[in-house]
């Protein structure tokens, strides 16, 4: 256990490592943020920041000497990092898990090979590759980057008929995976919090709805085509947990498909559809991943109200005038200058 006025690390400086060091505070941990930007918003509410590269192993290594655990609210740290890291530093969740997480083949096949439903894929690195997988597995589809997509970055839509030539060009050689686009009627994510002794706690599951690629709105709670699969989706995302050995909180994304819950991605970390849990959750994901990583006991995961809705202030910080409503909290980043699509913010309202 890390005894209160220990440190945690956290490596990232976005509002997820700004979330989950309030929630450190709360609990009476340090936190000390590692990023490369110049201003972190993780860093305003830290004790203490490292600006430093992902590849600046001696800026690591001190990071790393002054903390007692670190964690992770950016996955794509990269591989050299990790691997340093490692052997300076307890890692909660651990680099296992952030190399399957980083690699959408090789999150695809992990939970493939524990009975998951995926989409159909296919690796993709030239336009002969395409060309076959579109013979393959049909179109529609989706072509993506295989590292570093994040809220609908990286990727391409492809109709019947496109051609792979062109479409392979706009990739710029970055190694791809062609999916089969699943027909859904929602989706949905599963949020699971993990000790180190393997005890697990679920949150309850919310409806997603994403514009342009983002996620836009969190809803619980969800509709019934959602409710019919969480039980599968949940069992899934248990077994990954304890496959990974994970310790802290762990997000599995869903689409609700005409057979049951098609699997996604994954993210070793707390979600944006987990910001609903500050106000609409017994414990917030903040809280339980700190607890995880920290050696201390999870807590209640239940809702407290009958509905909660989150929606993020994407490329605004207009919600003060939500806040007419008293059933409605707002979080602001403080990122600055709003450019669109960028996540500055969110609400969440919750209905007793
Ligand atoms: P991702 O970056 O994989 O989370 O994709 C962003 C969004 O694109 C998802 O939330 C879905 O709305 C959509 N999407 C991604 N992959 C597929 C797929 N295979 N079939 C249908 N929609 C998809």
């Amino acid at each position: 256990m890390i005894a209160p006025g220990g440190t945690i690390g956290i490596l990232g400086g976005g509002q997820l490592g700004r979330m989950m060091a309030i929630a450190a505070a709360q609990l009476g941990y340090r936190t000390h943020v590692y990023a490369p930007e110049e201003n972190p918003c993780g860093g305003d509410v830290a004790a203490e920041v490292t600006r430093g590269e992902w590849t600046d192993n001696a800026a690591l290594g001190r990071f790393a000497d002054a903390v007692d655990v670190a964690t992770f609210e950016f996955e794509n740290v990269d591989a050299g990092a990790l691997a340093y890291l490692a052997e300076h530093v307890r890692l909660s969740p651990p680099a296992r898990a952030l190399e399957v997480a980083q690699d959408r083949l090789a999150e695809k096949r992990f939970v493939a090979d524990l009975g998951g439903r995926t989409a159909p894929f296919a690796p993709v690195d030239s336009p002969d590759d395409l060309a076959r997988a579109m013979a393959d597995i049909g179109a529609p589809g989706i072509l993506k980057t295989v590292r570093f997509g994040y809220d609908g970055k990286g990727q391409i839509r492809i109709a019947d008929g496109d051609d792979p030539a062109a479409i392979w060009a706009e990739m710029n050689g970055a190694p791809s995976i062609y999916e089969g686009f699943v027909d859904f009627a929602a989706e949905f994510s599963v949020i699971v919090a993990r000790t180190a002794e393997g005890a697990t706690r679920v949150y309850p599951v919310p409806e997603n709805r994403h514009e342009d690629g983002i996620l836009a709105h969190s809803l619980l709670p969800p509709p019934d085509v959602v409710t019919r699969q969480s039980d599968e989706a949940i069992a899934l995302a248990e077994t990954v947990a304890a496959k990974l050995d994970y310790v802290g909180v762990l997000t599995l994304e869903f689409f609700a498909g005409p057979d049951g819950p098609v699997f996604n991605e994954m993210a070793p970390r707390v979600h944006n559809s987990g910001h609903w849990t500050i106000e609409g959750a017994a414990t917030s994901q903040f809280e339980n991943h700190i607890r995880a990583i920290c050696g201390l006991p999870l807590g209640a995961t239940r809702m407290t109200g009958t509905r909660v809705e989150m929606h993020n202030l994407l490329g605004n910080i207009e919600g003060h005038a939500a806040l007419s409503d008293p059933d409605v909290h707002l979080h602001l980043y403080g990122k600055g200058e709003p450019r669109p699509g960028r996540k500055m913010g969110h609400v969440t309202r919750v209905i007793v």
